[in-house]
């Protein structure tokens, strides 16, 4: 463990932001971990940030006054199985697209649409990732954290991490308190095939696919996204920038007068979810830019860093979207980035 002071984080987010970080330190092994919270003592318990691959954050100050903790947690292992499943640990630093690659060679089936997702694994329960209609919820056995005041690591079985779009428990009530260490996923053994999404049907035609596998399934994904989203390694980028909103059925009904294109989806609880993209879209945002904060311009979802734009002017335009949205609209958008 070696504590460095006044790091630039720039090429450790994907938006590409220049920020100090004061102090900067990487672990390894969970050992590693205990030692850095048992020397730091208070200040983490006061004032510390985790970082993974850095795809979901927007730095909007100039220096970040804590300390930065990078997780490099390695190591993928397969504890058991029975007649339906593989039970698989990965430690939270592991890459995630790598993990699924590595489910495709083993034959291990549930993470194959959430191909080409950036980040670590450890993110992958924060914001229960999701793409192309599975969610990350739906193959996680456990989670094991640890929890930075009471100096302990604890198991949580998926159930207790109140799992929604977009969100769980490390994102509400237990933020801060805990840095995942490793994740327990279940993985099918007979895979449960899901192409109806997106266009990833479409894309296995013209791939000529005869036989479905997930193999096959992950290489359209793969296709399908680099065909469409903005490579953060060109372009600074976070991926979508808001959550796509629910709103009432009536209130639904009410814009399809007005705006008879609109597409909706039902939820579970009856509320209707609307594309965030199509929204900004329609206000007119897509492909507006402002110096080098921008609103892509074939993604009105993902704001982008043409190079040299802070965190703030970034942040700035969300909050100009945001609230162009509620006054077209009557819809108030809400940040999937995490904003610091
Ligand atoms: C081009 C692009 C496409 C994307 N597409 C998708 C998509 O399809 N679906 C989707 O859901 N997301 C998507 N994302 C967002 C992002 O990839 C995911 O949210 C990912 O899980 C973030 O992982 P990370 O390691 O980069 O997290 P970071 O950005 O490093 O961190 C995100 C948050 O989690 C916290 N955190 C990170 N690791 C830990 C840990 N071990 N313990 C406790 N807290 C931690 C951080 O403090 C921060 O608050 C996309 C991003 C990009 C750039």
């Amino acid at each position: 463990m070696q504590l460095q002071k006044n790091i630039s984080l720039k090429k450790f987010n994907s938006f590409g932001i220049d920020c100090i970080a004061r102090d900067f330190v990487i672990f390894k092994s969970n050992n590693e971990l205990i030692e850095i919270a048992e020397s730091f003592q208070n200040s983490i318990l006061d004032s510390h940030f985790i970082l993974g691959g850095g795809s979901n954050i927007l730095f909007t100050s100039k220096k970040i006054d804590c300390i930065v903790l990078k997780n490099e947690l390695c190591g993928i292992q397969l504890l058991r199985e029975n007649e339906e499943a593989f039970f698989v640990a990965v430690a939270a630093g592991e890459n995630w697209h790598q993990f699924v690659l590595t489910c495709i060679e083993n034959g291990w089936a549930g993470v194959e649409n959430l191909s080409l997702i950036p980040g670590n694994v450890g993110a992958s329960p924060i914001q229960n990732i999701g793409a192309y209609g599975v969610e990350i919820k739906d193959v996680i056995e456990s989670v094991e954290a640890y929890h930075i005041a009471d100096k302990c690591f604890q198991t949580f079985s998926a159930a207790e991490l109140d799992f929604d779009y977009r969100d769980s428990i490390f994102k509400s009530r237990w933020k801060n308190q805990f840095i995942i260490s490793k994740v327990i996923f279940r993985l099918n053994k007979v895979p449960n095939f899901k192409i109806s999404y997106g266009s990833i049907d479409a894309e296995l035609e013209k791939m000529g696919i005869q036989t479905l596998s997930i193999r096959a399934i992950s290489d359209a994904v793969i296709r399908i996204r680099s065909s469409k989203l903005p490579n953060p390694a060109l372009i600074g980028n976070a991926g979508s920038f808001f959550k796509n909103p629910s709103i009432l059925k009536q209130d639904f009904d009410q814009l399809k007068i007005q705006f008879p294109e609109i597409i909706g989806y039902t939820n579970k609880n009856g509320s209707i979810k609307i594309a965030a993209g199509w929204l900004i879209e329609k206000a007119g945002w897509k492909g507006f830019r402002e110096g080098d904060a921008g609103c892509h311009a074939n993604q009105a979802l993902v704001l982008v860093n043409y190079g040299n734009a802070t965190g703030s002017e970034i942040f700035t335009l969300s909050e100009k979207i945001i609230e162009s949205i509620h006054k077209e609209f009557g819809i108030l958008l809400e940040r999937e980035v995490n904003i610091y």
